[in-house]
């Protein structure tokens, strides 16, 4: 069977109007991008779907390429054919029989057309009929079918389709804006990044790194994150920041139990700073509620208190074992559990108030200027661009 497009369909119906058209044109533009070694194919955006007019290249690749886009609801491979019934017969009979195993169908006509000479209803009963006494062993089945074949009449032509893959869902990255995501080598912030690209947003990450007491492969473990979550659309930009004069500071300066209360404050202000520097209205981070001892309650007020910026937690309310299974899903697992140092570990005091007083805190920061040492910080920021991993280009030319 010789399918000669792609029928994608967006998710999120309820989008209306100009976030609508917002959302589409964005959604084109990821999936021309991650598409370009199909030179061939064109992409179509109309109100309601996409097509993806494939020019003879091979559907597969591609299909599996869009799997990863957010935004696409489901897919179908079609056979663009004129409007013209005996047409549709012909196309459709050759659809059924090249489809294997299949016993039972079903047609389903959508007439978006109404000059189309015959209803929908009818329409089902003329091809159903034309199907049966053109096939052997094959009956109709209108609850259960093997195949599913929908005819969909449209003003420029018929579109014939089959089974529906489902896509990634979610809404197109760069539609809901940018965010900057602390990403820490952990399992958790990595998952909470591609979470908040799901949602549609653009990332950039903050990474916090104190050699001598972090390693170079720990910095390398976070661009191998980072490339994972750029396959996901875009490239990502790491903010990596020399934290270990400041971490030293915070380590002399203030009574053992608050100073990673102290730390975590620091992190939001100058990932604060960062965001602002790069025309970013929110921060993204990997916290669960309850999981250690800066992320109870009083903690996170403690840490939130420092910065007006919304900060997103999409694992907030997820456990420890729901988080892994997304990283496995999404392949950054075994990279998260390469052994490394956090900068947060190699300083973290033995017995960190799990109930650190707002208060005091504000009180111990009072008593020492830190706002030099972060001047000094946002000056010596390195920033690395990293694209899509060469790993996923590679199943590219695998799949090629
Ligand atoms: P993760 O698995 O993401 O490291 P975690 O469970 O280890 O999270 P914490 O160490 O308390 O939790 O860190 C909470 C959040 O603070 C992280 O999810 C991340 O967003 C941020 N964070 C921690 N360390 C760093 C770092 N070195 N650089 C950037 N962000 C960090
Ligand atoms: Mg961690």
């Amino acid at each position: 069977m010789q399918y000669d497009h792609i029928v994608i369909r967006y998710g999120e119906l309820g989008l209306k109007g100009r976030n609508r058209k917002i959302f589409t044109t964005q959604l084109a533009k990821n999936v021309r991008k991650v598409l370009r070694h199909f030179p061939a194919i064109k992409v179509d955006k109309l109100r309601d779907r996409m097509y993806i007019v494939l020019n003879g290249e091979n559907p597969e690749p591609i299909m599996e390429i869009c799997q990863k886009i957010f935004g696409i609801q489901n897919m179908s491979l079609a056979v663009k054919v004129a409007n013209d019934p005996e047409r549709i017969k012909e196309e459709a009979l050759q659809l059924l029989r090249e489809t294997e195993n299949v016993q039972t169908f079903k047609v389903t006509t959508k007439r978006s057309n109404k000059e189309f000479p015959i209803g929908s209803q009818e329409f089902n009963q003329v091809l159903g009929g034309h199907l049966l006494v053109n096939t052997d062993d094959i009956s109709v089945d209108v609850h259960h079918p093997d195949l599913e074949i929908t005819v969909d009449i449209r003003a420029e032509a018929t579109y014939l389709t089959s089974r529906k893959i489902p896509g990634a869902g979610g809404l197109p990255v760069g539609s809901s804006g940018k965010s900057l995501l602390l990403l820490s080598g952990g399992i958790d912030s990595p998952v909470a990044g591609y979470l908040t690209m799901k949602r549609g947003v653009q990332l950039e990450a903050i990474h916090f790194h104190s050699p001598p007491y972090t390693s170079e492969r720990a910095k390398e473990k976070v661009v191998d994150l980072a490339e994972k979550l750029a396959s996901y659309g875009h490239s990502v930009k790491i903010h990596v920041v020399p934290f270990t004069a400041l971490q030293q500071k915070i380590h002399r300066e203030i009574p053992h139990g608050y100073s990673m209360t102290v730390m975590r404050r620091m992190m939001m202000r100058i990932s604060e700073r960062v965001a602002e520097r790069n025309g970013i209205l929110s921060l993204v981070t990997g916290e669960s509620l309850g999981q250690v001892a800066s992320q109870t309650m009083e903690s996170m007020h403690a840490i939130n208190a420092v910065t007006n910026f919304p900060i997103i937690r999409p694992l907030v309310a997820m456990d420890k074992d729901e988080i892994i299974s997304i990283s496995e899903a999404i392949d950054m697992y075994d990279i998260s559990i390469r052994p490394f140092e956090d900068c947060c570990t190699v300083f973290v005091p033995k017995q960190p108030k799990t109930k650190p007083r707002l208060e005091k805190v504000e009180q111990f920061e009072g008593n020492i200027a830190f706002d030099q040492d972060i001047e000094e910080i946002l000056d010596t920021i390195e920033t690395i661009e990293v694209e899509a991993s060469d790993q996923s280009e590679q199943q590219v030319d695998d799949l090629l």
